[in-house]
């Protein structure tokens, strides 16, 4: 098998500004605990945030209600496209 080089354009990410989604984001992730547990499939260390699980090695996932805490809503969410966008 060869392994073909793609010509790709690469597009820089655009600069954040300030009290943007940058800001958003770095105070979700103050919020979130990084947990670890063994794949219940395959035994492999699995981490995941706040109990919730995705294996990479098998693929397995726990169910979304072992998790600790509530999942956000939508209007949690800062990407959530229903909010409204201040050019
Ligand atoms: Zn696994």
């Amino acid at each position: 098998m060869t392994r073909k080089k793609k010509n790709r354009p690469i597009t820089p990410p655009a600069p954040a500004a300030p009290g943007s989604s940058a800001e958003a984001a770095a105070a979700f992730l103050a919020g979130q605990e990084i947990t670890t547990t063994d794949c219940r499939q395959c035994g492999s260390l699995v981490s995941g945030l706040k109990g919730r699980y995705s294996c990479p090695a098998c693929g397995w996932t726990n169910p979304w209600h072992e998790g600790h805490g509530e999942l956000p809503t939508a209007d949690e969410d800062p990407d959530w496209p229903g909010h409204s966008r201040s050019a």
